[in-house]
Parts: C-alpha cells; sequence; structure tokens
C-alpha cells in the first residue's frame, strides 16, 4: 500500500482491522486489541488515587424501558439501534423462509424484543443507581466500558457503527460533579500526550436530530455542556473527536428520580474515551507497526 492509499485501507490491508462487507462494522485483529488493552490500564493509571470508582460492565444491549425513559428517541431517532427477533408459530416460521428464499424483506415480521443496542456506556447505568435510592454523602462514581452501537455506517475508520467507550460517571452536587469534569478534562489531555499524540480541547455539541435539534445544540455549545479532546487520525486539519466530557445538569437525575444524600435532584457528568478511536490515532500516527512506536509511548503503554 502506497502512503495516498486511506488509513482504513492501509489498517485492513496490515490486518489490523478485518473487513465484513459492511461500513463501520470491523474484526479486530490481537495486536489491535493489545493496544486498546494497555490503553485502559493507562486510563486507570492516569485516574485519581484517592477516588475508587465502582465498576460495572454492561452488556451492549440495555433494558429497552430504559431507554425509551432516557428520551434517546426523542434527540437521536437516526442512530438508534432496536433488537428485534422472531416470535411467531410454525406457520410463520414457514411463510418465513419462503420469503427468504424469494428473496423479499423477512424482517417485516420481527417483533421488537425488550432489548435495545446500548448508544453510550452510561445510558443503563442512571436507572440503574437511581433504584437502590439516594446517593451516599459523597455522591456516586462509576467505572464502565461496553460496546455501543450507533447507526451511522461511514468509510471513516473513527466513524464505527459498534465500537468501544470507557467511561468515567460521576452523580452528585453539582460542585462535585463539575469539579470532577474539570479534573478529567486536565488528566484526560496529559493521558493522551504521554502516548505521543496532539491534542486540542474544544466546546461541543451532540447531533440532535431535526430543526429543533440545531438548536439544542446551539445552547448545548452555549453553556459549555460538552468538550471534546480532538486529535489527528485521518487527517491534521479535521481532527477527531477522542475523548469527550460531558456535563448533564439535571437530566438524569430528573428523568430517573436520582437524589442525593440531602434529597436535592442529583446532577450528573460523564468522561467518555473513543478507545477504538484513539487506538487509531495511534496507528495513525506511530505508524502499523507497534515495535516501530517511540520508546516513550511503547513504555508508556507496555511498561
Ligand atoms: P462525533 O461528533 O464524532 O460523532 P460524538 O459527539 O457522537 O462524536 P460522544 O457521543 O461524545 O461522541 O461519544 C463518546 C466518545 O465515543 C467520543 O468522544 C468518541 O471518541 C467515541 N465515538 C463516538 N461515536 C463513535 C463512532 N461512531 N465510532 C467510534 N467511536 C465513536
Ligand atoms: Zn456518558
Ligand atoms: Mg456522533
Amino acid at each position: 500500500m502506497d502512503m495516498q492509499s486511506s488509513l482504513l485501507d492501509r489498517l485492513l490491508a496490515a490486518g489490523l482491522l478485518i473487513d465484513t462487507g459492511i461500513d463501520g462494522l470491523y474484526g479486530r485483529s490481537g495486536t489491535f486489541e493489545d493496544v486498546i488493552a494497555r490503553f485502559e490500564k493507562l486510563i486507570d493509571a492516569h485516574a485519581p488515587a484517592d477516588a475508587r470508582p465502582e465498576v460495572i460492565r454492561f452488556p451492549p444491549g440495555m433494558n429497552r424501558k430504559h431507554f425509551e425513559g432516557s428520551g434517546y428517541m426523542k434527540s437521536f431517532p437516526q442512530l438508534a439501534g432496536t433488537v428485534h427477533s422472531f416470535c411467531g408459530c410454525e406457520l410463520d416460521h414457514m411463510n418465513l423462509l419462503q420469503c427468504i428464499a424469494e428473496g423479499g424483506d423477512w424482517t417485516e415480521g420481527q417483533k421488537a424484543t425488550d432489548v435495545v443496542l446500548t448508544p453510550a456506556a452510561c445510558y443503563p447505568l442512571y436507572p440503574v443507581v437511581a433504584k437502590r435510592g439516594p446517593l451516599p454523602a459523597g455522591g456516586g462514581l462509576f467505572d464502565l466500558q461496553s460496546y455501543c452501537f450507533r447507526h451511522e455506517p461511514s468509510k471513516d475508520p473513527a466513524r464505527m457503527q459498534l465500537f468501544r467507550m470507557r467511561e468515567f460517571v460521576r452523580m452528585g452536587t453539582p460542585d462535585q460533579v463539575m469539579e470532577f469534569r474539570e479534573d478529567w478534562m486536565e488528566r484526560g489531555q496529559k493521558l493522551i500526550a504521554a502516548v505521543g499524540l496532539d491534542v486540542e480541547l474544544d466546546t461541543a455539541n451532540d447531533p440532535f436530530f431535526g430543526r429543533a435539534g440545531k438548536m439544542m445544540g446551539n445552547s448545548q455549545r452555549e453553556q459549555k455542556l460538552k468538550f471534546e479532546l480532538l486529535i489527528p487520525v485521518t487527517s491534521s486539519a479535521n481532527k477527531t473527536a477522542c475523548l469527550s466530557f460531558n456535563y448533564h445538569q439535571d437530566h438524569f437525575g430528573t428523568t430517573w428520580g436520582l437524589t442525593t444524600a440531602d434529597g436535592e435532584t442529583a446532577h450528573t457528568a460523564c468522561v467518555g474515551f473513543g478507545l477504538e478511536r484513539i487506538t487509531l490515532a495511534l496507528f495513525a500516527r506511530h505508524g502499523l507497526d507497534t515495535a516501530d512506536w517511540p520508546a516513550d509511548v511503547r513504555k508508556a503503554l507496555w511498561g
């Protein structure tokens, strides 16, 4: 492959990503996974030593009721992925097979299950924590990681349909969650600098759907509710958001009845690491062979 080839072509040719025939849906090689695992260890090493989060790992599917309650379909209907299954009788099965044989749309008979694909690692968390009752006096701090689904097929390897997000989530008073977010904006930049990547911090907005969504995005930006760390992946002119720092105000607190120890509606914030995006940025910057990466980067990741 010559240098003119796209990053995606080079990653596929090197076997780091494995083509499935669907844009944004790839297998990962052992080397690719090793970089992700090592980078996650580095995240742990950059986390504050005096604040032990509760570790929870949800599967990549969540309770549909919790998904509906979160208001995701109001904001991002274009990205959601629902899980449907065949729920018919034997006659329905025969019709299904015939439909497939005739090349028809066999999916029309599929029924929605109680599971939807997780759109962001923190969505399953809020209703589960709210159900426990009021937060403890110091608030809540959680460590999450999940495959997430977003229906945004693209030739850009940094825009996948299924990708992993590592997240820390803070719940508590506005002061507690704002302090957490400030702290991670600092730590995140140090973490990325430690692996030899250039970072730029910027305000951002989520891709809310439609015309009303445009206004929601503008207001999110004006209130500085979302920051991103931008890192070159496919282009140094158009950098890619690899970490995000989100302040939800009392959105999830109000939605799920989540309260502080004092009975106030809890505020929440999360920091999300796009694990594939960071890994892609490393390969784009340091080359496709990890043995050739700069010594200090290798040391930071492999010790
Ligand atoms: P973008 O504006 O590029 O779509 P986003 O604002 O949707 O990103 P978030 O919703 O904040 O991203 O998700 C948290 C992190 O997950 C992002 O900072 C990014 O690193 C990663 N991420 C988001 N979408 C994708 C995707 N389609 N493929 C891979 N990683 C992603
Ligand atoms: Zn989150
Ligand atoms: Mg997006």
